[in-house]
């Protein structure tokens, strides 16, 4: 085989395995990667409850529970192929991933599921309810709770019996209801029917809460936050972005309005209140007291860092660990970086050939004399 050719075909050996070894890499072994940094927390709020029985095992008094946000599946109308192709992909790695290492006894999703549930037509509901039973496939002794968000059923003035009903159907809920596994209570609110202008859903909604509301002991989630002013005090690696951490929240759009908030503090006076909807996170105390934890979206469309949150719960305690997803910026940077290579490479076996040839062109001309 003449050394040029040799060389060539080194190369593009070495260059299809960079390429394959960085594709696998990118889109499998990173989601490894980064959630193997993840664990469950200890229980560190109420009555302590030891993390491993006296056998070593983990404690089974401790209910391990999985909660993400806002995973916005693209519609049929608004979302690019391609666009709804790649954050699909890495939402269903990253939560497969999730499942397999961490073992979650139960999962909450805390609401827009879907980007277009409030206008998509029955077939494109189909559609997407079958892609998201698919992203978030999960073995049997896991349970999936889904909470409904604005982009599932519309805000309050867009949604209707008709889209909230379709909403519980598909995912088997009801809009309002409280989910007890390991005698831990999970409180499950449909925010958009907390209005309190007396709407249909929203009176059936409050005469559900008002049943509820003898139930003491609870963690209360919902898609909207409690009333909050802004973000200006929320710190942290995914906290909203500085120029817009002290734009005001509009009351019953961006968070519950103030007399919903109030009102379901003093009913359920939750030991922790979970929401999602802002897409960024934050930690806040309400009254001195009740904290809730704002849990950012979980779609690299949304932001460049997703995350999800870890809770240990028992009956008296419970912990919160939140669990980084891999930078889209990382992902992209790698890929950009293999593009340059594969750009470059024949430039240096060119540049090598070049040199090579000078070194063999003078010896050739002292011959011919
Ligand atoms: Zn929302």
């Amino acid at each position: 085989m003449m050394p040029g050719l040799s060389v060539v075909c080194s190369a593009v050996i070495v260059l299809f395995g960079a390429v394959c070894s960085v594709f696998i890499f990118c889109e499998y072994l990173i989601y490894y990667a980064a959630i193997l940094q993840c664990g469950w927390p200890g229980i560190d709020h109420g009555a302590p409850a030891a993390e491993k029985s006296a056998d070593g095992q983990p404690n089974a008094e401790v209910l391990r529970a999985l909660v993400l946000s806002d995973p916005h599946l693209l519609g049929a109308v608004g979302g690019h192929w391609f666009d709804k192709l790649r954050r699909e992909w890495q939402m269903e790695r990253a939560f497969q991933t999730a499942l397999a290492l961490l073992r979650p006894e139960v999962v909450f999703i805390l609401g827009d599921v879907f980007d277009e549930g409030k206008w998509s037509s029955p077939k494109n509901w189909e559609d997407d309810v079958c892609r998201f039973q698919k992203m978030f496939r999960h073995p049997s002794d896991t349970e999936l709770v889904v909470l409904v968000g604005n982009h599932d059923i519309g805000f309050h003035y867009e949604m209707d019996w008709f889209k909230l009903q379709r909403f519980e159907k598909a995912f088997n809920t009801t809009s309002t209801r409280m989910v007890t596994k390991k005698g831990v209570n999970f409180l499950l609110v449909n925010s958009m029917a907390l209005h309190g202008d007396g709407c249909p859903i929203c009176q059936s909604v409050e005469k559900q809460l008002y049943t509820l509301s003898r139930n003491l002991n609870c963690s209360l989630l919902q898609h909207y936050p409690l009333y909050r002013v802004s973000d200006a005090g929320c710190t942290g690696r995914d906290a909203a972005p500085p120029e817009e951490r002290h734009l005001l929240f509009r009351e019953k759009y961006d968070v519950l309005s103030q007399e919903a908030s109030h009102r379901l503090l003093q009913w359920f006076k939750p030991r922790l209140v979970l929401s999602g909807h802002t897409h960024s996170g934050c930690q806040v105390l309400h009254d001195n007291r009740y904290t809730e934890i704002s849990v950012p979206s979980f779609n690299w469309r949304n932001r460049n860092n997703p995350s999800f949150i870890l809770g240990s719960f028992s009956p008296s305690g419970y912990g919160l660990s939140k669990c980084f997803l891999p930078e889209e910026s990382t992902v992209i940077a790698l890929y950009c970086s293999t593009g340059a290579s594969l750009l470059l490479l024949p430039l240096v076996v060119w540049i090598r050939g070049l040199l090579q040839c000078i070194t063999f062109c003078p010896i050739s001309k002292h011959k011919s004399l």
